[in-house]
């Protein structure tokens, strides 16, 4: 289980338990979201000055894989999964809570979890 602990009995590796998204949520949580597996794709590691256009994708995987920002890079889907930190958080999730990228966030982060993510319009909130 994730180390982030739910106040309201949600727990991160079970959808069925999270509770149903709406406006406000995110400000009373200690980011659950962001404690979940985080795979990307090459247009995500570009924006955020990680990859140039032009460079050869396995390259570039093998390049974060050693810098320890990938955990693993599937050529067939083309999705890097980021590097999660020892607690489980997303490697550029900050000390308080948010995000250090946050204008340059992946894409998966711009429509988690109206949009994707294992239960669409659900969320592993945790409270601060
Ligand atoms: S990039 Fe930012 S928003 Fe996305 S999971 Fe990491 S810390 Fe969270």
């Amino acid at each position: 289980m994730s180390p982030v602990q739910s106040d309201y009995k949600v727990n991160p590796d079970r959808p069925s338990t999270w509770i149903r998204y709406r406006d406000g949520l995110c400000e009373s949580c200690r980011a659950g979201c962001c404690h979940l597996p985080v795979e990307v794709r090459f247009e995500d590691l570009k924006k955020l000055g990680l990859a140039q256009e032009g460079d050869r994708e396995k390259q570039v995987a093998r390049l974060l894989t050693s810098k320890g920002i990938v955990a693993n890079y599937r050529h067939a889907t083309g999705l890097f999964l980021l590097k999660a930190k020892s607690n489980g958080a997303c490697p550029f999730l900050g000390k308080d809570f948010l995000c250090t990228v946050y204008e340059k966030r992946p894409e998966v982060c711009r429509k988690f979890p109206r949009e994707i993510g294992p239960r669409p319009g659900y969320c592993p909130s945790t409270k601060r």
